[in-house]
């Protein structure tokens, strides 16, 4: 199979998971919006998907690489939402505030500060609150009810604009365990950014984003589902 066909594949499957992960949940398939996560995908990869017209919201974990990709002038011309989903080092929220539509990876309040006196005249900048779901030291985020109150403290910044959550699950979670942790997340979520107001739940990624569908995700982000070379491998 020639690569062009391979992504096309593996698009196709993991629309396909989307859906059927929505049926199972009662839900609209129009209420969950694919996140494409390109930090570790191949220039040539992400411009055949855009080009196709198949992806829209795009995600890249560090500053410096994503402006290096999409400033370029192959892929300017695209109408892309850039979502940075790694963390945000307080010294690159300059650069952050002008570039990016979302940071999905909002923990600190003096770091959202920096962002807010950045944003450019008549952008709002959108962000979500990283809810941390493991106690490893390594992973960014707040744990559940720290996240909740840099919520209301956000509230009060002009030029972001706090529109959910995200949390990145326990790598290789039971089931029932990641259902537990997304549904905990769902909750406050509900609370916090109640429906009919603009809001984005981001959970699940490649091995998990079914399950988080299930459980009420918005925005589930996958990078080596969509972009791998042999989809066997990490079906
Ligand atoms: C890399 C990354 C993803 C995508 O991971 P895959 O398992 O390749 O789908 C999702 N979310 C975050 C925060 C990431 O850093």
């Amino acid at each position: 199979m020639n690569r062009e066909d391979q992504l096309l594949q593996n698009y196709k499957k993991v629309k396909e998971a989307l859906s059927t992960a929505c049926q199972h949940a009662g839900r609209s398939p129009e209420e969950v919006t694919l996140l494409a996560v390109t930090k570790y995908a191949k220039d040539s990869d992400v411009l055949f998907l855009l080009r196709q017209g198949l992806i829209k919201h795009v995600g890249e974990s560090r500053v410096q690489q994503a402006l290096l990709r999409w400033q370029s002038p192959d892929f300017v011309p695209f109408a892309t939402v850039k979502h940075l989903i790694g963390h945000l080092q307080h010294n690159k929220a300059a650069k952050a505030a002008q570039f990016f539509d979302f940071i999905d990876s909002l923990d600190d309040f003096s770091t959202a500060q920096a962002l807010d006196r950045h944003v450019p005249q008549g952008k709002v900048l959108r962000g979500l609150v990283q809810i941390k779901l493991t106690n490893r030291d390594s992973q960014s985020g707040l744990p559940l009810e720290r996240a909740r109150e840099l919520v209301r403290q956000l509230r009060t910044l002009p030029h972001v604009k706090v529109c959910g959550y995200m949390a990145i699950a326990p790598q290789g979670g039971a089931e029932n365990e990641l259902k537990r942790l997304f549904a905990e997340v769902k909750k406050a979520f509900d609370v916090d950014f109640p429906a009919g107001t603009e809001r984005y739940l981001s959970l699940g990624m490649s091995e998990d984003f079914t399950i988080a569908v299930e459980a009420g995700s918005t925005l589930p982000r996958i990078g080596s589902k969509l972009f791998a070379d042999n989809l066997q491998e990490v079906v």
